[in-house]
């Protein structure tokens, strides 16, 4: 929804926010991952290649023996055993950076489909930096679809097909569509959009043509480490949700969603948690929030980032698990003020070791809905 804006004056001002912000920092992180850094283990130690040079250099010399052997005409020795050095594990870590609500229906999804913006519009000023990261996740905050029609509710956002290919060449490889617009033209629309997707190597999270899909945890594996996720909203309308035979995104509930991280936590090195919820506008996260987020942290999981309420919340580190209440917008029109900052998460894994992790700031160019970075 575009900001009431002398709501969001009165609500918090800027300063208020940074003043909430600072108090909530743990006074033992500072900078945020100084708690959580645990010292690097090399791959590889120089013994371990060492060794492993001395067992390729072991089989070449036996070789040699071999073929001179052949030809002086004495018996070619049978070899017992073969020395073959075994792979290496590629464990290096692996960076993962999630934005928050990603709009691109509106004054954004006109200027794509006039052709007056450039091909990587609106990702011009921040693609490469998320490229340069293994592994890149947003919550897409509209439908992509021409089909359908607006669902009886204030705002509804469907944003033109070339979307898809606009996300593609930010680099996205996840996209929640668990949020309160993702069915905002009806299922058919929100089906035509799952289905496209994966076209784009794109892999929607929190969404499916029934209950059982849109709660089926997303995967991702780079190299050794394997990451998983989960997203769910709570934010009306409730008839977004998939029911067991209706398609639609994941509702969030305390009970399904440890249920989901539990039969979740077995199967990744690494779990994530992707929530929409909050109240717009307000620059603090709510009781609820607070109990949901260490709910899903005491369940299992690893890392719960939030967005929805398009301003920025605090986070809190939580038994050693960031909680990041709300990132803001990422792409949005119509966003004046605190909704034009936006936080990006930024963070390494290597297994199941969060070794660092920040929030880099943007903010959006009121003109176009589009993110820059804060210099
Ligand atoms: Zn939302």
């Amino acid at each position: 929804m575009p900001p009431d804006r002398s709501a969001i004056e009165r609500a918090s001002p800027l300063a208020v926010y940074y003043t909430r912000c600072m108090r909530r920092q743990p006074s033992n992180t500072t900078p945020h991952q100084s708690s959580l850094k645990p010292a690097l283990k090399p791959a590889l130690t120089r013994r371990d290649l060492l060794r492993a040079g001395l067992g390729v250099a072991g089989a070449g010399l036996l070789a040699g023996c071999g073929l001179s052997a052949a030809h002086s005409g004495a018996p070619t020795p049978t070899p017992t055993s073969t020395i073959v050095p075994s792979p290496t594990p590629d464990t290096r870590p692996v960076s993962v950076v999630i934005t928050g609500d990603i709009m691109m229906a509106r004054a954004v999804g006109a200027r794509i489909k006039s052709g007056a913006s450039d091909s990587l519009f609106p990702f011009a000023d921040t693609a490469d930096v998320l490229k340069s990261h293994d592994l890149r996740i947003g919550n897409l905050e509209c439908v992509v679809s021409t089909l359908g029609s607006p669902q009886p509710k204030t705002y509804t956002f469907e944003a033109p097909l070339q979307a898809f290919e606009r996300l593609r060449a930010a680099g996205f490889q996840i996209v929640s569509v668990a949020n309160n617009h993702s069915g905002d033209y009806g299922k058919a629309a929100f089906s035509d959009m799952l289905a496209h997707l994966p076209t784009y190597g794109i892999t929607p999270v929190g969404g499916g043509a029934n209950r059982t899909e849109a709660h089926r945890l997303v995967t991702y594996q780079v190299r050794t480490t394997k990451i998983g996720i989960l997203a769910y909203c709570e934010i009306e309308p409730f008839s977004f949700a998939a029911t067991a035979t209706t398609p639609g995104h994941a509702w969030l509930d305390a009970t399904t969603m440890k249920q989901d991280i539990a039969a979740a936590r077995s199967q990744v090195d690494f779990l994530i948690v992707f929530t929409h919820w909050g109240v717009e506008y307000v620059l603090q996260e709510n009781a609820h929030q607070q109990y949901m987020a260490r709910l899903a942290v005491d369940a299992g999981a690893d890392l719960v980032v939030g967005a929805h309420p398009h301003v920025i919340e605090p986070y809190e580190v939580y038994h050693r698990k960031p909680i990041i209440y709300s990132l803001g917008n990422f792409v949005f029109d119509e966003m004046p003020g605190v909704t034009s900052l936006c936080n990006v998460l930024s963070f390494t894994v290597q297994g199941s070791r969060l070794l660092d992790w920040k929030l880099r700031g943007a903010r959006i160019v009121f003109s176009t809905g589009a993110p820059v970075w804060n210099s």
